[in-house]
């Protein structure tokens, strides 16, 4: 274990100094080390029986970072089709916690943790709360779904270690949180982002002003793609700093990769994660800094290790090293999932790229749905866009010369013109969980 290295002093800027500025040879020492134990933890699991088997690989023969290579991906179609068992390296008893991806579609995935697994997690959940300038004073209010979904307990736990007073909020009920807040004077809050944009529509309707009425500091903002502007929109609202935050249930849940208070980047723990970004054609690894999918192999997980899983998600390495000194590298904000992509007329279009126009526009509010109509003669656009309230007030001219900007600035990024609708504010639905940005409509 790795959490009583330090001495937690409220000054030192790291969780665990020796862990998060290790040098770049003694972290890939490190990686092979627990990627050797990693595997042969996971000989145990019926799935990787099978893979090593039948691709003919010998546990012991891995022997530099470079033979991970040898072992194939594993795919979110593989925990699927060994669920719910197949991938556990210890009996059903030694199991204390179990989680599921939040995908709507088909069985779940389903992920387990022995008693030390949660213990992991917790710590780097904690490490990552504390590089943001969290300390033990701190009342952390979580209002993400306490459940399966990873994001409420993962956090919860992470936020004990470190020693918050933790209010379990969960998500939903806006008023009963903004009670809390002003209550219990939270001073950092975990929230969905598209969620956070809606409290805000909340306090303005109420007439709350948050920077003066609140001792809010801090907000961890994740669990769905989200562009720089929601960021900064959250920021200016509450008048805090919000930071990326970004995890899988498969791999643990959220603590896999975290902005530090440069927020340049994702720091990405490769003590506890070999990353690969890879092109999801090719399956070979991009060239460093171009994008790619993100290819995780865990390290410390004990119940269930995952080898070179396929994350779907789309990100980068990005150069250089940080000023806050830890030597984790970063990656960039997650740009959307290889299943995300849109076709229309033959371009292939990512919604954060609609996202990243949007909220650059001062007119529009906080809400906007991409639907993509089905056509035989071609799929097509329509975006329909929250525009903020003062805005809604004005001429019907007025109106139509923004839904035109709208549409050509669109156009510029995507290059395939939408349609455009302008609808009044809080007029679409909200989801308690992640945004649902796009509609398919056979
Ligand atoms: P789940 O396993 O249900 O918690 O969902 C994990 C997925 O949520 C990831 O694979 C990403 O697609 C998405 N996600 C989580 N955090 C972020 C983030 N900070 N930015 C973008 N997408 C995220
Ligand atoms: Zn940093």
């Amino acid at each position: 274990m790795t959490n009583s290295l330090d001495l937690k002093t409220e000054d030192n800027p790291y969780w665990e100094s020796k862990w998060e500025t290790l040098p770049e040879e003694e972290l890939k020492a490190l990686q092979l080390k627990r990627l050797k134990e990693t595997i042969a933890r996971a000989a145990r699991a019926p799935f990787y029986q099978k893979v090593f088997k039948q691709n003919k690989i010998d546990p012991e023969k891995i022997n530099s970072l470079d033979d991970l290579r040898r072992i194939p991906f594993t795919t979110k179609e593989d925990l699927r089709e060994w669920y719910p068992y197949g991938f556990l390296t210890v009996p059903k008893e030694e199991i204390v916690r179990m989680h599921s991806s939040s995908g709507t579609t088909g069985r779940p995935t389903v992920v387990f943790y022995t008693k030390k697994d949660i213990d992991t997690w917790a710590n780097l959940v904690a490490r990552c709360m504390y590089m943001t300038g969290v300390r033990r004073k701190d009342v952390f209010q979580n209002m993400m779904g306490y459940g399966l979904f990873t994001g409420g307990l993962g956090f919860h736990y992470g936020a004990e270690k470190l020693g918050c007073l933790v209010i379990p909020a969960g998500p939903g009920n806006t008023k009963r949180q903004l009670f809390l807040m002003r209550e219990f004077e939270t001073t950092v809050v975990h929230i969905i982002p598209s969620y956070a944009l809606y409290v805000a529509e909340v306090c303005k309707e109420e007439g709350i002003d948050p920077q003066k009425e609140f001792k809010l500091r801090i907000a961890f903002i994740g669990a769905e793609p989200h562009s720089e502007g929601i960021r900064q929109r959250i920021e200016a609202f509450f008048g805090i700093d919000a930071f990326n935050s970004y995890g899988l249930s498969e791999v643990n849940g959220p603590g896999v990769a975290f902005e530090c208070p440069y927020k340049n980047g994702m720091h990405i723990w490769e003590d506890a994660y070999i990353v690969e970004v890879i092109n999801p054609e090719t399956l070979e690894s991009v060239k460093e800094g171009e994008e790619g999918e993100l290819v995780l192999t865990t390290l410390t997980r004990e119940g269930m290790p995952l080898l070179r899983y396929r994350t779907r998600d789309l990100t980068k390495f990005l150069p250089g090293k940080c000023p806050c000194g830890r030597t984790h590298r970063r990656i960039d904000r997650i740009t959307g999932r290889t299943d995300d992509m849109l076709i229309i007329k033959g371009v292939n279009i990512y919604p954060i790229q609609i996202e990243r126009v949007l909220m650059s526009l001062p007119e529009v509010g906080s809400n906007y749905l991409i639907e993509v109509h089905k056509r035989p003669t071609g799929d097509e656009l329509l975006i329909k866009v929250e525009v903020k309230s003062e805005i809604f007030q004005e001429d019907m001219r007025y109106l139509e010369g923004l839904r035109k900007k709208i549409a050509r600035e669109v156009k510029e990024e995507i290059l395939v013109t939408p349609k455009v609708e302008l609808i009044e504010p809080n007029s679409l639905p909200r989801s308690q969980g992640k945004a649902q940005r796009v509609v398919i409509i056979e």
